[in-house]
């Protein structure tokens, strides 16, 4: 069993209430492979929400508390950001889950790029604070974009 971002499943929890199902993820699901989360919903932030980017670092100093999480308003929401990592982490580990799939670019799932805190768009290389938690317990975390090749052998070929 592997976890995956909710978004990628279908389930409308991004900040504009929208989702991006992924036929890949979709068909994990429907064969009992993977479950959906969101570690933002998790946390306790609402759907739709304002949009949020990583401030002041990168996601490894969020987790160490020397960067920030802020919404597009300005307000830190290092905390609900954190609050769902710890939960999705516990999934994790009481699943005995050794890797993901998670959703790019995103401040909380995305690997390897994420939004570079201007809200202006632009991408900087790093991951998001979920990710960056992941990769420190040993954890695959793939993408929507790289999964293909691990999905293929999930699901038997
Ligand atoms: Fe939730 Fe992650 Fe999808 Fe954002 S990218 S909506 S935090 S599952």
């Amino acid at each position: 069993m592997i976890i995956v971002s909710a978004c990628l499943a279908g389930v409308n929890c991004r900040h504009d209430g929208k989702n991006r199902e992924n036929p890949i993820i979709q068909k994990l699901i429907s064969n009992h492979l993977a479950v959906p989360l969101c570690p933002e919903v998790l946390g306790g932030r609402p759907v739709p929400r304002v949009p949020c980017e990583i401030t002041g670092g990168t996601a490894e100093q969020v987790l160490s508390g020397t960067a920030f999480v802020r919404d597009k308003n300005g307000k830190d929401v290092t905390a609900e950001v954190l609050d769902g990592v710890k939960i999705f982490m516990k999934a994790v580990a009481r699943m005995n889950v050794t890797a993901v799939i998670l959703k790019t670019k995103s401040p909380t799932c995305g690997r390897g790029k994420v939004h570079d805190g201007t809200f202006t768009g632009k991408m900087i290389d790093g991951n998001g604070v979920l990710t960056a938690a992941l990769l420190k317990e040993g954890i695959r975390v793939y993408t929507e974009e790289d999964c293909e090749a691990f999905a293929k052998g999930l699901l038997g070929g």
